[in-house]
């Protein structure tokens, strides 16, 4: 594949259905935020039944968000909120259907152009405890990929088609104390907006390639480790746009393809004045099963959101189905309910008082990639 940018992907026009059920305010005379309502149906959130969307993929217009809002559901009484410790984070099972084949651009400003870098018959999904953005609590320091738990020596392969550029100790520089450990770069055979695209794979046990080498998607580059900064052996996947510098990382989890039928939360959370909440935690519940993820905002540091998204939160691999997000806010457990869809990205925005939004970003951020987080 050649430079191939995201507009060249035929992509199908499936409808972004976002059942919000605003709820929350319940100080007195406070009244629920109005948001615009192109629902056709007046359908109860909770019916799963009346949830699908009513009518075929093929007649569904691009970029149109169905917003409903329900009922407010219980409002919790003032001084009885409950900030429930989370029960222990699960996976979500030890299996996953497979990968859309890449590149997978559902909407017009996605880029699901990798694959995984550890292979489809084992975990090789994004450790929940430290995704993209997560802030070490040992060090502080905010995490700029994601952690792939693998045992030792398993197989570590190219996630997309690209010649090695570092293969050694360190990154870029040979240095057998950084934090990298063992580590391989790739650079793309294509890049994004023109620009360039790059892969680290980190605390590798042993490196199979060497500087100059191609490499096909899927191709062995090492073996899984715990060299440099590791407390047990894992993968540290990033991707990095534009440069194949420090501050040019990306969240994986918006450039790695869902497995088919699973799609994506995306989240801008803010305050009432727009201002991004760091290391904010939120909760999303599974209401067929019940199952709950404890997903935290970016920390506000050395990473970058997607210029189109502008997100703080990610949280990939989530089964199709309908989810209730909590945002615990001003002392009030603030709930929506959102749709995810197979293979596709459900966005939302939070402010504060003001609650939930669906609508996607018109168009990318005009100051493009690297741009930083105020
Ligand atoms: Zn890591």
């Amino acid at each position: 594949m050649k430079n191939t940018g995201p507009n060249t992907f035929t992509v199908p026009t499936l409808l972004l259905l976002l059942v919000l059920a605003a709820c929350g305010p319940a100080a007195a005379g406070e009244t629920l935020p109005t948001l615009a309502v192109f629902a056709t149906s007046t359908a109860t959130p909770h019916d799963p039944a009346e949830l699908q969307p009513p009518f075929s993929s093929s007649s569904q217009a691009e970029g149109t968000a169905v917003i409903n809002l329900g009922t407010p559901a219980a409002t919790p009484t003032p001084g009885t909120v409950r900030f429930d410790v989370p029960p222990a984070i699960a996976l979500v099972s030890a299996w996953r259907p497979p990968l859309y084949p890449v590149p997978w651009a559902p909407g017009p400003y996605d880029h699901f152009y990798f694959s995984r870098p550890i292979a489809a018959d084992e975990v090789n999904w994004p450790l929940p405890s430290y995704r993209y953005g997560g802030v070490f609590f040992n060090n502080g320091q905010v995490h700029t990929g994601v952690d792939i738990s693998a045992e030792y020596g398993s197989d570590v392969i190219a996630a997309g088609p690209g010649t090695v550029i570092w293969a050694d100790w360190g990154l870029f520089i040979h240095d057998p104390g950084s934090p990298y450990g063992r580590a391989v770069v790739l650079r793309h055979d294509f890049g994004y907006q023109g620009q360039p695209l790059f892969t680290v794979y980190a605390h590798l046990s042993e490196i199979d390639v060497i500087a100059g080498q191609w490499l096909d998607t899927g191709g062995v580059l090492g073996n899984v480790g715990d060299t440099g900064h590791a407390t047990g052996p894992h993968l540290h996947f990033e991707v990095r746009v534009g440069s194949d510098q420090f501050f040019a990382t990306y969240n994986p989890e918006l450039w790695m393809a869902p497995p088919q039928g699973w799609g994506v939360l995306v989240g801008r959370v803010m305050d009432t004045r727009n201002s991004r909440l760091a290391s904010y935690e939120v909760f999303v519940d599974s209401n067929e099963t019940g199952q709950r993820w404890t997903v935290r905002t970016y920390g506000s540091e050395a990473i970058n959101p997607d210029p189109y998204y502008n997100e703080n939160l990610v949280l990939s691999d989530l089964p199709a189905g309908i989810y209730t997000i909590h945002i615990y806010y001003g002392a009030f457990d603030r709930q929506a309910e959102v749709q995810i869809i197979p293979g596709r990205v459900t966005f939302f925005t939070f402010r504060g008082h003001t609650g939930y939004d669906a609508e996607l970003p018109p168009t990318p951020n005009p100051a493009g990639l690297i741009t930083p987080i105020p």
